[in-house]
């Protein structure tokens, strides 16, 4: 036997603490490594699992003993520490590549810009109800490599993010979902789009023609890239625009997905999830679900009874008349548009936070048809106040979801939406975006 190999975990979130219990699972030697505070709840878990941990610091001297090391998604690669060990040729992983290692389970990935976590619930669904031993793996519930080391799942669906996608190597996708590409964490990629996409695109990495690649065809920046790669995987795209050979489209109303000369119709007004990027969703579920070669009325159940994920264009009451609508979840340009584009009655929006290089002239169109007035809910609004002064009547500002709530209750009548749809991150006047969508959902409550 050589030396026990050393694993060092940086994070003490979900995936950190999830990769450091697979790693002790797995007889690693263990060392998680946090420079902020690690939740009271992750402290219990590493304690009970006999890992070595630490807060509030960085022992490079411990780190630097590590045979490989995991990082949790948050740290970005620039990070003095990361680079440190690049150079000292110390792998550093992501807390997925590490768990695929320890399982043969078929992986069905979802990417994206935006869609990720309701797709990856929506397929889980279907698989749930077909009677698939599954897991669901990502933003909600725990991380893929705690289950690894603690279930027995033979399918897990998987949402990826690109700082997960970053640290992937041999890892392989059975199924990969491409939602879209639009702009977003530019920050992390250096201001580089093509970082970002290519980042997005490992999902596809390792694929070969006996896997399957989904993705959305009507999407410029993926078209775009598919040409110009070589991909081995069997495409099933889908479309809004029209009929596809393979995979799914939407035409007069009914979503059609079409395998094996196989084909499964149904009415969209029959899908759960309403508005154009849900319908996105759904297609890219139905066509994973038909990979599996789950039962078409069982597609179609599920597709049709799937409860809508939290804080994604969620309805959250009818106040004299006025809807309130929660899309806290919605913190770029591009949601927000989506979540603009489904709306059928006047609206009353909310917007504002942390701007992440926001350009908001895509959303003018759909403002000027769709919005009566504007209510800011962020520390700095100056620039949706230019974006929109003189094209829209009211533009108020709020410091609170409190406030915010109770103009724009002033502002709608009957009839009418409010609707939060921020486009922006949350952390100016909230915890994260959960705290800004649980907050207007108990400011609502109370009118
Ligand atoms: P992600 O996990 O990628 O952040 P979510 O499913 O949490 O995606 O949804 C985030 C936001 O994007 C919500 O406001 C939601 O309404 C919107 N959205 C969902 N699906 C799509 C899509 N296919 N295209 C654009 N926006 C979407």
């Amino acid at each position: 036997m050589g030396e026990l190999k050393k694993i060092v975990v940086l994070g003490g979130g979900e995936s950190g603490v999830g990769a450091a219990v697979l790693a002790k699972n797995k007889g690693f030697e263990v060392f998680l490594s946090d420079n902020g505070e690690i939740a009271e709840e992750y402290q219990i878990v590493l304690s009970n699992n006999d890992i070595e941990w630490e807060q509030k610091q960085h022992s490079e001297s411990k780190i630097v003993m590590a045979s490989e090391v995991i990082k949790s998604p948050g740290i970005p690669d620039e990070t003095p520490l990361i680079q440190m060990l690049l150079e000292r040729n110390i792998p550093v992983l992501s807390e997925i590549e590490f768990a695929g290692r320890f399982s043969d389970a078929f992986m069905i990935c979802v990417t994206g810009s935006n869609g990720k976590t309701t797709t990856a619930m929506l397929i889980y669904h279907i698989l749930k109800k077909a009677g698939f031993n599954v897991g669901l793996a990502g933003n909600v519930g725990k991380s893929l490599a705690y289950q690894v080391a603690k279930e027995s799942y033979d399918h897990y669906v998987v949402e990826l993010s690109s700082f997960q996608l970053d640290g992937m190597n041999e890892f392989k996708a059975d199924i990969a979902v491409l939602l879209n590409i639009t702009p977003d964490h530019l920050d992390r990629y250096g201001g580089e789009f093509q970082r970002y996409v290519d980042s997005k695109f490992r999902i596809i990495q390792n694929q070969t023609n006996r896997d399957h690649f989904i993705y959305w065809l009507d999407d410029p920046v993926i078209s775009d890239e598919i040409s110009k790669r070589e991909i081995k995987a069997k495409s099933l795209p889908f479309s809004d625009r029209g009929k596809v050979d393979e995979g799914a489209w939407i035409v007069n109303e009914q979503l059609i997905i079409n395998l094996n000369n196989n084909k499964l119709t149904m009415s969209i007004h029959d899908l759960a999830l309403q508005g154009k990027h849900n319908g996105q969703n759904s297609m890219a579920s139905g066509i994973a679900a038909r990979v599996l070669e789950i039962r078409k009325e069982i597609i179609r159940e599920s597709l049709s009874d799937f409860q809508n994920v939290e804080h994604r264009l969620e309805f959250v009451a009818r106040v004299h008349g006025i809807e309130f609508i929660n899309d806290s979840k919605a913190t770029n340009v591009n949601s927000t548009w989506y979540a603009l584009e489904s709306m059928s009655k006047p609206v009353v929006w909310i917007v504002g936070g942390v701007d992440k290089g926001n350009d908001y002239q895509m959303l003018q169109e759909l403002v000027v048809s769709k919005v009566k007035a504007i209510v800011c809910l962020g520390k700095d609004n100056s620039k949706i106040i230019k974006a929109f002064s003189g094209k829209i009547d009211h533009i108020l500002e709020a410091q609170s979801a409190m406030d915010a709530v109770g103009l724009s209750y002033q502002l709608a009548t009957k009839g009418e939406i409010v609707l939060l749809s921020p486009a922006c991150a949350s952390f100016d006047l909230f915890d994260d975006y959960e705290d800004r969508g649980n907050k207007f959902k108990r400011a609502v409550k109370s009118l």
